[in-house]
């Protein structure tokens, strides 16, 4: 009787644009695993032609992927070695693979991921947009009144928002920032690692007017970031409601402690100091 470990699977992030952008080692596992899931083996054929390796194929899309599984388990546990791969960049990040991956480590299959191309991290790496922190929304909904619920549940966050558009969009989708957040600074990355890579940046009615000047600016792939909203201060708040909000605490009959408490999870900020000015309210009064 033969005895074999089981296979591992390899998650491999393949270039957005640039073939230059294909690490070696992705290169190498492409040539030494037994099998590729792809999400569509026409595209990637002319990877693997370009890299001269010929290792059989199997698609994995999001029609298939559940049904997949079985199979890509069934050839790791006869100790296959297999890829995953989508048509560009980083698989699972707005492409097929979730599926499979919770699946197999679930099962307690062997997951190794590759770092390499990814449209979002090229585009906030060179945008000069704040990265400490950021909100990836995928793609922005469809239609018209999705879109704008969406932009507005965005509207108040004070981190970057970075989301993948498609060309015919691009032009409603900075109409849409227009008319909700008019001064809002917006970068849009397009054509990533390609001949014509451009960042443009502007309000939304600025960069409106540079794809009506030119319309090749319209074209190819877009990543679309947004400055994150301005921080709402709690000096703010306290000009404005936080004072209100105390002397109805207080005229309802509220305790300075409660109140604090109260304030301090509606409007952040430390119970203590929310404290000391509610007692400086109630002594006011
Ligand atoms: N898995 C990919 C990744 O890691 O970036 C994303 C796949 S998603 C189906 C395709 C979207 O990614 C495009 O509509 C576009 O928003 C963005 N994208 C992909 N390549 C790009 C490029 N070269 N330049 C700008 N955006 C790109």
């Amino acid at each position: 009787m033969t005895h074999h470990n089981p296979g591992t699977l390899y998650v491999v992030a393949t270039p957005i644009g640039n073939l230059d952008d294909l690490s070696p080692r992705a290169a190498r596992v492409l040539a030494e695993v037994s099998r590729i899931a792809a999400e569509d083996t026409r595209h990637s054929a002319r990877l693997l032609a370009h890299l001269g390796v010929n290792t059989p194929m199997l698609s994995l899309h999001e029609h298939n992927e559940a049904r997949r599984v079985d199979t890509l388990d069934a050839y790791l546990e006869a100790g296959e070695n297999i890829a995953l791969i989508s048509d560009a960049g980083t698989p699972l990040i707005c492409d097929p693979g979730f599926v499979l991956v919770r699946e197999l480590r679930l099962r307690g299959r062997h997951v190794v991921a590759l770092p390499g191309p990814c449209a979002l991290v090229t585009a906030l790496s060179g945008a000069g947009l704040p990265t400490d922190r950021f909100t990836f929304g995928g793609f922005l909904p469809a239609k018209p009144g999705a879109r704008r619920q969406a932009l507005e549940e965005w509207q108040a966050r004070e981190e970057t928002l970075v989301f993948y558009e498609s060309p015919h969009r691009i032009v409603h989708t900075l109409e849409a920032l227009h008319e909700q957040m008019p001064e809002r600074s917006v970068v849009l990355a397009r054509e990533l690692t390609k001949t014509f890579e451009t960042f443009l940046q502007g309000t939304p009615e600025e960069l409106l007017a540079q794809l009506a000047d030119d319309p090749n600016q319209a074209r190819g792939e877009f990543v679309v970031m947004l400055a994150g909203a301005p921080p709402v201060t709690q000096s703010e708040h306290q000009d404005i409601s936080a004072d209100q909000l105390m002397k109805v605490l207080l005229d309802e009959g509220v305790g300075v402690k409660q109140g604090a408490a109260i304030v301090a999870r509606m409007l952040g900020g430390r119970k203590q100091e929310w404290y000391a000015r509610l007692q400086a309210i109630k002594t006011e009064h």
